[in-house]
Protein backbone atom coordinates (compact mmCIF):
# COMPACT_ATOMS: atom_id res chain seq x y z
CA UNK A 1 0.00 0.00 0.00
CA UNK A 2 1.46 3.11 -0.90
CA UNK A 3 -0.36 6.43 0.28
CA UNK A 4 -0.03 9.84 -1.37
CA UNK A 5 2.60 12.18 0.48
CA UNK A 6 2.20 16.02 0.96
CA UNK A 7 4.38 18.16 -0.94
CA UNK A 8 7.05 19.72 0.67
CA UNK A 9 10.76 21.39 0.65
CA UNK A 10 13.59 18.48 1.75
CA UNK A 11 15.45 18.96 4.71
CA UNK A 12 19.07 17.53 5.11
CA UNK A 13 20.30 16.58 8.37
CA UNK A 14 23.65 15.29 7.78
CA UNK A 15 23.28 12.38 5.23
CA UNK A 16 19.46 11.96 6.16
CA UNK A 17 17.11 13.68 3.82
CA UNK A 18 13.71 14.68 5.30
CA UNK A 19 10.58 15.54 3.22
CA UNK A 20 10.48 15.75 -0.45
CA UNK A 21 9.34 12.00 -0.59
CA UNK A 22 12.40 10.81 1.02
CA UNK A 23 11.50 7.51 2.99
CA UNK A 24 10.00 8.71 6.45
CA UNK A 25 13.23 8.67 8.81
CA UNK A 26 12.96 7.11 12.35
CA UNK A 27 14.41 9.55 15.25
CA UNK A 28 15.43 8.68 18.86
CA UNK A 29 16.68 10.47 21.57
CA UNK A 30 19.25 10.05 24.77
CA UNK A 31 18.57 9.66 28.11
CA UNK A 32 21.41 10.15 29.09
CA UNK A 33 23.19 13.63 30.37
CA UNK A 34 25.05 14.59 27.23
CA UNK A 35 28.45 15.52 28.92
CA UNK A 36 28.63 11.99 30.00
CA UNK A 37 30.40 11.08 26.76
CA UNK A 38 30.83 7.59 26.94
CA UNK A 39 27.31 6.46 28.21
CA UNK A 40 25.58 9.05 25.68
CA UNK A 41 27.63 7.33 22.92
CA UNK A 42 27.20 4.14 24.21
CA UNK A 43 22.75 5.16 23.85
CA UNK A 44 23.64 6.36 20.55
CA UNK A 45 25.36 3.36 19.53
CA UNK A 46 22.12 1.09 20.63
CA UNK A 47 19.85 2.99 19.40
CA UNK A 48 21.78 3.32 15.74
CA UNK A 49 21.88 -0.46 15.87
CA UNK A 50 17.96 -1.17 16.39
CA UNK A 51 17.32 0.97 13.68
CA UNK A 52 17.82 5.36 14.85
CA UNK A 53 18.44 7.08 11.44
CA UNK A 54 19.06 10.51 13.47
CA UNK A 55 19.31 11.04 17.54
CA UNK A 56 18.44 13.68 19.57
CA UNK A 57 20.66 14.71 22.58
CA UNK A 58 19.28 17.23 25.50
CA UNK A 59 21.84 20.36 26.13
CA UNK A 60 20.69 22.17 29.19
CA UNK A 61 24.21 23.34 29.45
CA UNK A 62 27.32 24.89 28.09
CA UNK A 63 29.03 22.06 29.21
CA UNK A 64 26.30 19.14 27.03
CA UNK A 65 26.49 22.06 24.44
CA UNK A 66 30.40 21.67 24.43
CA UNK A 67 30.79 17.59 24.82
CA UNK A 68 29.16 17.34 21.02
CA UNK A 69 32.58 17.73 19.40
CA UNK A 70 33.92 14.21 21.62
CA UNK A 71 30.69 12.69 20.56
CA UNK A 72 30.77 13.70 17.22
CA UNK A 73 34.05 12.08 16.49
CA UNK A 74 32.91 8.70 18.37
CA UNK A 75 29.91 8.52 15.95
CA UNK A 76 28.53 8.93 12.92
CA UNK A 77 24.90 9.21 13.61
CA UNK A 78 23.35 12.36 12.94
CA UNK A 79 22.53 14.04 15.95
CA UNK A 80 19.89 17.16 16.75
CA UNK A 81 20.69 19.45 20.06
CA UNK A 82 17.76 20.01 21.77
CA UNK A 83 17.85 23.45 23.27
CA UNK A 84 15.22 25.53 25.47
CA UNK A 85 15.46 28.76 27.00
CA UNK A 86 18.99 29.96 26.08
CA UNK A 87 19.92 30.53 22.85
CA UNK A 88 23.61 30.26 23.62
CA UNK A 89 23.38 27.08 24.15
CA UNK A 90 22.16 26.51 20.55
CA UNK A 91 25.34 28.23 18.99
CA UNK A 92 27.76 26.54 20.98
CA UNK A 93 26.06 23.33 20.11
CA UNK A 94 26.33 24.14 16.38
CA UNK A 95 30.17 25.22 16.86
CA UNK A 96 30.63 22.27 18.51
CA UNK A 97 29.18 20.06 15.36
CA UNK A 98 25.92 19.11 15.53
CA UNK A 99 23.95 18.81 12.65
CA UNK A 100 20.55 20.48 13.44
CA UNK A 101 18.60 21.87 16.71
CA UNK A 102 15.23 21.77 17.87
CA UNK A 103 14.23 25.25 19.12
CA UNK A 104 11.22 25.83 21.32
CA UNK A 105 9.46 29.05 20.44
CA UNK A 106 8.13 28.86 23.96
CA UNK A 107 10.89 29.52 25.32
CA UNK A 108 13.39 31.06 23.10
CA UNK A 109 11.64 34.07 21.20
CA UNK A 110 13.84 37.01 21.29
CA UNK A 111 14.11 38.26 17.87
CA UNK A 112 17.88 39.48 18.78
CA UNK A 113 18.50 35.98 20.29
CA UNK A 114 16.99 34.10 17.07
CA UNK A 115 18.65 36.25 14.59
CA UNK A 116 22.30 35.23 15.94
CA UNK A 117 20.90 31.34 15.84
CA UNK A 118 20.47 31.70 12.74
CA UNK A 119 22.85 33.59 11.38
CA UNK A 120 24.81 31.23 13.14
CA UNK A 121 22.90 28.12 11.68
CA UNK A 122 23.64 29.44 7.86
CA UNK A 123 26.95 29.70 8.69
CA UNK A 124 27.15 26.10 9.50
CA UNK A 125 24.62 24.79 6.97
CA UNK A 126 22.01 22.99 9.52
CA UNK A 127 18.36 23.44 10.02
CA UNK A 128 16.28 24.01 12.37
CA UNK A 129 13.23 22.41 13.75
CA UNK A 130 10.62 24.82 15.41
CA UNK A 131 9.31 22.34 18.10
CA UNK A 132 6.04 23.51 19.39
CA UNK A 133 4.84 21.65 22.34
CA UNK A 134 1.62 22.01 24.50
CA UNK A 135 3.28 22.33 27.78
CA UNK A 136 4.91 25.01 26.90
CA UNK A 137 2.82 27.81 24.58
CA UNK A 138 3.74 31.15 25.71
CA UNK A 139 0.62 32.55 24.59
CA UNK A 140 -2.70 31.54 24.00
CA UNK A 141 -5.56 31.69 21.44
CA UNK A 142 -8.94 30.43 20.80
CA UNK A 143 -8.12 26.86 21.06
CA UNK A 144 -4.60 24.84 22.14
CA UNK A 145 -4.88 23.55 18.39
CA UNK A 146 -4.57 27.52 17.21
CA UNK A 147 -2.41 28.45 19.63
CA UNK A 148 0.13 25.72 18.75
CA UNK A 149 -0.26 26.29 15.14
CA UNK A 150 0.05 29.93 15.51
CA UNK A 151 3.00 29.74 17.33
CA UNK A 152 4.68 27.89 14.78
CA UNK A 153 3.36 30.38 11.88
CA UNK A 154 4.74 32.73 13.69
CA UNK A 155 8.20 31.56 14.65
CA UNK A 156 8.69 30.28 10.94
CA UNK A 157 8.18 34.00 9.32
CA UNK A 158 10.55 35.24 11.80
CA UNK A 159 12.98 32.65 10.14
CA UNK A 160 11.87 33.13 6.45
CA UNK A 161 12.49 37.09 7.70
CA UNK A 162 16.43 36.40 7.89
CA UNK A 163 15.94 34.79 4.75
CA UNK A 164 16.08 30.78 6.45
CA UNK A 165 14.60 27.85 4.84
CA UNK A 166 16.05 24.75 6.17
CA UNK A 167 13.37 24.41 8.68
CA UNK A 168 11.67 21.19 10.10
CA UNK A 169 8.29 21.54 11.87
CA UNK A 170 6.65 19.92 14.97
CA UNK A 171 3.76 20.35 16.85
CA UNK A 172 3.41 18.03 19.99
CA UNK A 173 0.64 17.50 22.56
CA UNK A 174 -0.10 15.23 24.67
CA UNK A 175 -3.86 14.48 23.84
CA UNK A 176 -4.40 12.20 20.62
CA UNK A 177 -6.64 14.49 18.96
CA UNK A 178 -5.35 17.85 19.21
CA UNK A 179 -1.90 16.05 17.58
CA UNK A 180 -3.52 15.36 14.89
CA UNK A 181 -5.50 18.49 14.24
CA UNK A 182 -2.62 20.89 14.80
CA UNK A 183 -0.47 19.00 12.25
CA UNK A 184 -3.39 18.56 9.60
CA UNK A 185 -4.07 22.60 10.03
CA UNK A 186 -0.54 23.15 9.68
CA UNK A 187 0.21 20.97 6.58
CA UNK A 188 -2.21 23.03 4.60
CA UNK A 189 -0.59 26.45 5.37
CA UNK A 190 3.00 25.92 4.73
CA UNK A 191 5.24 22.96 2.82
CA UNK A 192 8.24 22.54 5.22
CA UNK A 193 8.54 19.05 6.47
CA UNK A 194 6.94 17.21 9.63
CA UNK A 195 8.45 15.96 12.22
CA UNK A 196 5.32 13.62 13.61
CA UNK A 197 5.20 12.87 17.55
CA UNK A 198 3.06 12.93 20.61
CA UNK A 199 4.56 14.42 23.67
CA UNK A 200 4.00 12.98 27.38
CA UNK A 201 2.70 9.66 25.99
CA UNK A 202 3.36 7.80 29.16
CA UNK A 203 4.52 4.00 29.79
CA UNK A 204 5.09 1.67 27.19
CA UNK A 205 1.69 0.50 25.87
CA UNK A 206 -0.91 3.42 26.55
CA UNK A 207 2.47 5.58 25.02
CA UNK A 208 2.21 2.75 22.13
CA UNK A 209 -1.04 3.39 21.03
CA UNK A 210 -1.26 7.09 21.64
CA UNK A 211 1.78 7.33 19.66
CA UNK A 212 0.43 4.82 17.26
CA UNK A 213 -2.98 6.28 16.16
CA UNK A 214 -1.65 9.61 15.83
CA UNK A 215 1.07 9.52 14.17
CA UNK A 216 -0.33 6.23 11.77
CA UNK A 217 -3.36 8.90 11.30
CA UNK A 218 -1.44 11.44 9.53
CA UNK A 219 0.73 9.09 7.51
CA UNK A 220 -2.03 7.83 6.38
CA UNK A 221 -3.04 10.85 4.98
CA UNK A 222 0.10 11.73 4.00
CA UNK A 223 1.28 13.90 6.54
CA UNK A 224 4.50 14.11 7.92
CA UNK A 225 8.17 13.26 7.01
CA UNK A 226 10.10 11.62 10.11
CA UNK A 227 9.10 9.95 13.40
CA UNK A 228 9.42 10.12 16.95
CA UNK A 229 8.08 8.06 19.28
CA UNK A 230 8.10 9.44 22.50
CA UNK A 231 7.75 6.54 25.83
CA UNK A 232 8.73 6.89 29.18
CA UNK A 233 10.51 3.45 28.68
CA UNK A 234 13.75 2.40 26.99
CA UNK A 235 14.64 4.50 24.35
CA UNK A 236 14.92 1.48 22.10
CA UNK A 237 11.70 0.65 22.76
CA UNK A 238 10.63 4.01 21.13
CA UNK A 239 12.78 2.67 17.70
CA UNK A 240 11.01 -0.60 17.94
CA UNK A 241 7.66 1.14 18.11
CA UNK A 242 8.36 3.88 15.54
CA UNK A 243 9.59 0.62 12.91
CA UNK A 244 6.38 -0.64 13.70
CA UNK A 245 4.60 2.02 12.66
CA UNK A 246 6.33 2.51 9.47
CA UNK A 247 6.02 -0.75 8.09
CA UNK A 248 2.61 -1.68 9.10
CA UNK A 249 1.63 1.34 7.45
CA UNK A 250 4.06 -0.26 4.65
CA UNK A 251 6.24 2.85 4.28
CA UNK A 252 9.29 0.94 4.85
CA UNK A 253 10.44 -2.33 5.57
CA UNK A 254 12.53 -3.61 8.08
CA UNK A 255 12.26 -7.02 8.28
CA UNK A 256 9.93 -9.71 7.96
CA UNK A 257 5.85 -9.45 9.16
CA UNK A 258 5.51 -12.45 11.62
CA UNK A 259 1.39 -13.52 11.58
CA UNK A 260 0.52 -15.55 15.03
CA UNK A 261 -2.94 -15.81 16.72
CA UNK A 262 -3.46 -15.09 20.11
CA UNK A 263 -3.65 -18.49 20.71
CA UNK A 264 -6.82 -20.26 22.90
CA UNK A 265 -7.84 -23.43 24.67
CA UNK A 266 -7.07 -25.35 21.22
CA UNK A 267 -3.54 -24.36 21.31
CA UNK A 268 -1.10 -27.19 22.09
CA UNK A 269 2.36 -25.92 22.11
CA UNK A 270 3.88 -22.66 23.98
CA UNK A 271 3.24 -20.41 21.02
CA UNK A 272 4.46 -17.28 22.98
CA UNK A 273 7.57 -18.52 23.22
CA UNK A 274 7.58 -19.74 19.81
CA UNK A 275 7.23 -16.42 18.68
CA UNK A 276 9.08 -14.76 20.78
CA UNK A 277 11.90 -17.11 19.64
CA UNK A 278 11.39 -16.61 16.06
CA UNK A 279 10.60 -12.76 16.04
CA UNK A 280 14.29 -12.29 17.66
CA UNK A 281 15.89 -14.25 14.89
CA UNK A 282 13.98 -12.79 12.64
CA UNK A 283 14.31 -9.03 13.98
CA UNK A 284 18.64 -9.29 14.20
CA UNK A 285 20.88 -8.60 12.02
CA UNK A 286 20.06 -10.79 9.03
CA UNK A 287 16.82 -9.75 8.15
CA UNK A 288 17.93 -6.03 8.27
CA UNK A 289 21.08 -6.47 5.96
CA UNK A 290 18.57 -8.55 3.78
CA UNK A 291 19.58 -11.84 4.07
CA UNK A 292 15.89 -13.58 4.93
CA UNK A 293 13.73 -12.59 1.94
CA UNK A 294 10.60 -13.99 4.07
CA UNK A 295 8.11 -10.86 3.77
CA UNK A 296 5.66 -12.83 6.07
CA UNK A 297 5.89 -15.62 8.40
CA UNK A 298 2.96 -17.53 9.94
CA UNK A 299 2.90 -19.21 13.03
CA UNK A 300 -0.07 -20.35 14.13
CA UNK A 301 -1.88 -22.35 16.82
CA UNK A 302 -4.19 -24.92 15.19
CA UNK A 303 -5.62 -26.56 11.96
CA UNK A 304 -8.42 -23.77 12.37
CA UNK A 305 -6.75 -20.80 10.82
CA UNK A 306 -3.34 -22.05 10.79
CA UNK A 307 -3.02 -23.78 7.12
CA UNK A 308 -5.20 -20.69 5.81
CA UNK A 309 -2.58 -18.05 7.36
CA UNK A 310 0.44 -20.18 6.86
CA UNK A 311 -0.57 -21.19 2.81
CA UNK A 312 -0.69 -16.96 2.41
CA UNK A 313 2.57 -16.36 4.07
CA UNK A 314 6.00 -16.70 2.26
CA UNK A 315 6.99 -18.79 5.32
CA UNK A 316 4.65 -20.74 7.65
CA UNK A 317 3.72 -23.32 10.38
CA UNK A 318 0.56 -24.31 11.48
CA UNK A 319 0.62 -26.70 14.25
CA UNK A 320 -1.66 -29.75 14.88
CA UNK A 321 -2.20 -31.53 17.56
CA UNK A 322 1.05 -33.40 18.06
CA UNK A 323 2.84 -32.39 14.50
CA UNK A 324 3.36 -29.29 12.53
CA UNK A 325 3.24 -28.31 9.32
CA UNK A 326 5.53 -26.38 7.33
CA UNK A 327 4.52 -24.49 4.42
CA UNK A 328 6.63 -21.90 1.55
CA UNK A 329 4.70 -20.10 -0.71
CA UNK A 330 1.69 -21.90 -0.26
CA UNK A 331 2.86 -25.18 -0.51
CA UNK A 332 3.46 -27.80 2.66
CA UNK A 333 7.33 -28.48 2.51
CA UNK A 334 7.96 -30.49 5.40
CA UNK A 335 5.34 -32.22 8.34
CA UNK A 336 7.22 -32.97 10.91
CA UNK A 337 7.31 -33.04 15.06
CA UNK A 338 6.42 -29.68 16.93
CA UNK A 339 9.70 -29.04 18.30
CA UNK A 340 11.95 -29.89 14.57
CA UNK A 341 9.32 -27.45 12.72
CA UNK A 342 11.12 -25.08 14.40
CA UNK A 343 14.72 -26.08 14.15
CA UNK A 344 13.62 -26.40 10.35
CA UNK A 345 12.07 -23.06 9.86
CA UNK A 346 14.47 -21.33 11.66
CA UNK A 347 17.40 -22.56 8.93
CA UNK A 348 15.10 -22.06 5.71
CA UNK A 349 15.08 -18.68 7.30
CA UNK A 350 18.68 -17.94 7.75
CA UNK A 351 19.20 -20.08 4.17
CA UNK A 352 16.70 -17.06 2.87
S1 LIG B 1 -5.55 -20.53 15.28
FE1 LIG B 1 -6.32 -22.07 16.66
S2 LIG B 1 -5.09 -21.83 18.52
FE2 LIG B 1 -4.88 -19.96 17.37
S3 LIG B 1 -6.47 -18.65 18.21
FE3 LIG B 1 -7.30 -19.61 16.35
S4 LIG B 1 -8.37 -21.40 17.14
FE4 LIG B 1 -7.02 -20.70 18.79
Amino acid sequence: MSYKRRKTRVVKVSNIRIGGGNPVSIQGMTKTETKNVSATVKQINQLENIGAEIVRIAVKDIGDARAIKEIKKKTGMPLVADIHFNYQFAIEAIKNGVDKIRLNPGNIYELNQIKEVVACAKEYKIPIRVGVNSGSLRKSSSSLVNSMVKSALDYIKTLERLKFFDIVVSLKASEVQDTISAYEKLAKLCDYPLHLGVTATGPLIPGTIKSTLAIGSLLKEGVGDTIRVSLTSRPEDEIMVSKEILQSLGLRNFSPEIISCPTCGRCQVDLIKIVNLIKNKVDGSPSRNGKSSAKKIAIMGCIVNGPGEAKQADMGIAFTRNLALVFKKGKVIKKTSQKDSIDFILKQLEKG
